[in-house]
């Protein structure tokens, strides 16, 4: 039955033994002897004994033990002032407390129950219930100090895969090298911004960007300053956007491209010509480079108003040629298109 197959999985399951560990707070010594004599035959409990009121508090927080056996008459102190004190102190606070005393009358048992007791014993408690009440207190104290330290585990390791998953999430959005947006991300993006545009008929513009003889650089400067000469473009041409609006994106290698929403030719071009000044103006040496001594970029840029005559491919490709052009015209320079590819016959997909 399933039910039974269910029990016995259950039972199977063993919790680690956790040693039972009494402290007795009693000033009376023929007490102390008479319980110890109780639990002398009982391997899994450790009696600890405080006939000191003024030590007891100390004595319980380093011990940690999984029950207080507490006298209630005691000199200097009673036993119930103790008994708020072990309830104030966090390292005592849930620590079971059976109080052990001569008093029978029910507004005391009432008294100390309200004060946070968690069972009431008449001295002398009869052997055979005694061991079963500290059995049974501790059992439960010991179950919740393993529930709380689950559920501790359970919060880091909640955390961490939070963690986890936020750099996941980044990872598959962010380009490793430059730590800008991806070339997965952008390709979402533009869709996402283009249909939007569409929507709002506002212009989209796009600005194409391509390192001036990278290849010079990898080849005298190695890959590695390659790499980083990467970051650094990354790094300024994310400066030089002002819109939050403005997406800057690592297209591939050491291309680079902006998507600048409701944004104009004309302002695109603006865009365009303060991050080429941006790239100048950081001076990074490219001694190989034929148009300057300093690392240059080519840029093409394209706007469009949306329609469903073309897809944001077009407006990639217009700023692609106009890059071209910038190539062919010399690099270290803006070059506009000033129309989009024209339409397939039948029309381009619209997307
Ligand atoms: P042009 O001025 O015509 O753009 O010349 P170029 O040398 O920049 O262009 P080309 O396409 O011939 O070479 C691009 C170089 O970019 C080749 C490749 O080694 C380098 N590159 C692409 N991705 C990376 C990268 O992640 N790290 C490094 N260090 N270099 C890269
Ligand atoms: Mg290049
Ligand atoms: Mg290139």
């Amino acid at each position: 039955m399933a039910d039974d197959n269910f029990s016995d999985a259950d039972t199977d399951f063993q919790l680690p033994p956790h040693p039972i560990m009494v402290v007795l707070v009693d000033d009376q010594p023929m007490v102390a002897e008479a319980i110890r004599r109780m639990l002398e035959n009982e391997r899994d409990i450790d009696l600890h004994y405080c006939m000191d009121a003024n030590k007891a508090l100390d004595m319980i927080k380093s011990i940690q033990p999984t029950l207080i056996l507490q006298d209630l008459v005691m000199p200097h102190t009673d036993g119930l002032t103790l008994l708020q004190s072990y309830r104030v102190s966090k390292k005592t606070r849930d620590v079971p407390v059976v109080v052990l005393s001569s008093k029978e009358e029910s507004e005391v048992k009432a008294r100390a129950f309200a004060l946070g007791a968690n069972d009431y014993m008449i001295k002398l408690p009869d052997k055979v219930e005694l061991i079963a009440r500290i059995r049974y207190h501790s059992q439960w104290y010991i179950n919740k100090l393993q529930r709380d330290d689950a559920y501790r585990s359970l919060q880091a390791s909640q955390r961490q895969l939070k963690e986890l998953n936020l750099s996941l999430y980044q990872m598959s959005r962010n380009d490793g090298l430059t730590g800008i947006m991806n070339r997965g991300r952008f390709d979402e993006v533009i869709v996402d911004e283009w249909a939007r545009a569409k929507r709002e008929r506002q212009l989209l513009a796009l600005i194409m960007i391509d390192i001036d003889f990278f290849k010079l650089y990898n080849d005298s400067f190695g890959h590695l300053a390659g790499d980083t000469c990467l970051k650094k473009v990354a790094e300024i041409l994310q400066g030089g956007l002002r819109r939050p609006s403005d997406i800057i994106a690592r297209f591939g290698g050491e291309e680079f491209v902006a998507l600048l929403p409701n944004t104009g030719l004309e302002g695109a071009v603006k865009v365009a010509e303060e991050l080429r000044g941006r790239i100048g103006a950081a001076s990074l040496s490219h001694s190989e480079s034929d148009v300057a001594e300093y690392v240059t970029i080519s840029l093409g840029v394209a706007a469009v108003m949306p329609s469903d005559q073309y897809s944001s491919d077009s407006l990639i490709e217009a700023a692609d040629s106009a890059l071209y052009q910038a190539k062919h015209e010399g690099r270290n320079r803006t070059v506009v298109q000033r129309s989009l590819p024209a339409p397939e016959k039948g029309g381009r997909k619209p997307s």
